[in-house]
């Protein structure tokens, strides 16, 4: 189930009158579905007080959306001081801000000790000294290591670059503390794009057993748990999607059996990216060119600069031709961009209505993960991006590259040295 059929309601009509206007390519921005996921992820914890999503910048950097999520409630998930600036952009301060950097520099901690600072989640136990202030709140990112094995879906955390590990974790806290933080949280993020609601369910279980033995060990209580992102989206038309009511249901639960325990209870925070937009993004494109020689191709007006998840990772990605969902004279192509790079395609030995030259393309779920991926490889240039308000207008939300951007890096005063010399 790619992108929602009420989605397409509001886009598919109107697509041809927007294209007219804006011209192709353009990534378009869905705000009544962004806001109704919001709204799931509210009610869904509603029984958790304090539960907060910290929308994952990464995913979307765009400040009207930015602003949509703040208007929600929600705070900001950042990881370099471009988001945090970004992020401070829309108003957003203090515990609005949860900092999850990683092979952190010391200027991204002065940025995010800034202007009220934010939270500071820290990804090692050596980052600690390198602070230049301990702040009162302090939180750590765990990585349960071969705790978690025996996953594939999970993949291997021992492998994974991020987080303290479970040996490191106490002395972590207790290092922080003797340096003056008196308020903690616990991080750990070790799912990406899951659809199956139980790995959820199982690493807040483990991450619960961390923090209860941290509570034990170091009588310290901690203010959240911070569950990062990874919930996953249906990319696929056969895939269902993540049942996040039965997932919150049991999380609760997890959390109310946490508080008998201890004496206390931690708010829940997430750091949402592709669930919160995923699917309410969509990568609109022009077919200018086919050709068919051992395979058919169709050649569109955008490349992989635009959505780099099909080369990256092989993701699939669904695609409809505007006006020809119903229809049955189908072909096998691929559909690619211009980029000197083979893997440079949208879809591969797709099946799609047979399409024309002029035909517009719409390539699904490209809401998270996508424009803010792009690169400028081949002298590509990444299109501009819309947004489709809630009362059925549409607004520029950020111009497409010019071939000006391109060159603004070479623009520079002459600066030249030679080594060895005063
Ligand atoms: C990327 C990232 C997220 C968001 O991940 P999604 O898969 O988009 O939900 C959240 N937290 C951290 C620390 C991340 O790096």
């Amino acid at each position: 189930m790619p992108m929602s059929e009420t989605f397409k309601d509001r886009l598919f009509p109107v697509l041809k009158d927007i294209t007219k206007h804006f011209g192709t390519p353009f990534h378009i921005y869905d705000e009544i579905g962004i806001r109704e996921t919001g709204q799931l992820l509210i009610d869904g914890f509603s029984e958790m007080k304090g539960f907060r999503e910290y929308f994952a910048v990464k995913a979307l950097p765009n400040p009207r959306i930015l602003e949509i999520m703040r208007d929600m409630g929600f705070g900001f998930d950042c990881s370099s001081i471009a988001e945090l600036l970004l992020s401070r952009q829309t108003g957003a301060r203090g515990e609005d801000l949860m900092f999850t950097s990683n092979n952190t520099s010391i200027e991204e901690f002065q940025v995010a000790g800034a202007e009220g600072g934010g939270i500071l989640n820290l990804d090692d136990i050596t980052l600690i000294p390198k602070v230049p202030e301990m702040p009162a709140l302090i939180c750590f990112r765990y990585n349960p290591g071969p705790r978690c094995d025996g996953n594939e879906i999970i993949g291997d955390p021992a492998e994974s670059k991020y987080g303290v590990s479970h040996e490191q974790v106490t002395d972590a806290y207790r290092m922080a503390r003797d340096l003056g933080a008196k308020r903690f949280g616990l991080h750990t993020m070790v799912v990406s794009n899951e659809l199956n609601y139980i790995y959820k369910v199982q690493v807040t279980r483990l991450v619960l057993e961390v923090a209860e033995r941290v509570t034990k060990e170091l009588g310290i209580k901690f203010e959240f748990i911070n569950m990062g992102g990874g919930l996953g989206i249906p990319y696929k038309p056969e895939d269902s999607p993540l049942d996040l009511h039965t997932m919150a249901a049991e999380i609760t639960e997890l959390f109310n059996q946490f508080k008998k325990r201890n004496g206390y209870m931690p708010k829940l925070y997430l750091e949402s990216g592709r669930y919160m937009t995923g699917p309410h993004g969509a990568l609109v494109v022009k077919a200018i060119n086919q050709k068919d020689i051992y395979r058919k191709y169709i050649g569109v007006d955008a490349c992989m600069s635009a959505l780099m998840r099909p080369a990256l990772y092989g993701a699939y990605h669904h695609i409809s031709v505007l006006g020809k969902d119903s229809q049955q004279d189908t072909e096998i192509v691929d559909v690619v961009g211009s980029l000197c790079e083979n893997n440079d395609k949208f879809a591969i030995q797709r099946t799609l209505p047979k399409t024309e030259e002029g035909d517009i393309l719409i390539i699904h779920d490209t809401g998270a993960h996508g424009h803010a991926m792009g690169f400028n490889y081949n002298g590509k240039l990444r299109p501009k991006e819309l947004l489709l308000r809630t009362d059925g207008s549409v607004e520029l939300i950020r111009r497409e590259e010019t071939v000006d951007d391109y060159f603004a890096t070479l623009s520079f005063e002459p600066n030249t040295m030679m080594p060895g010399k005063a």
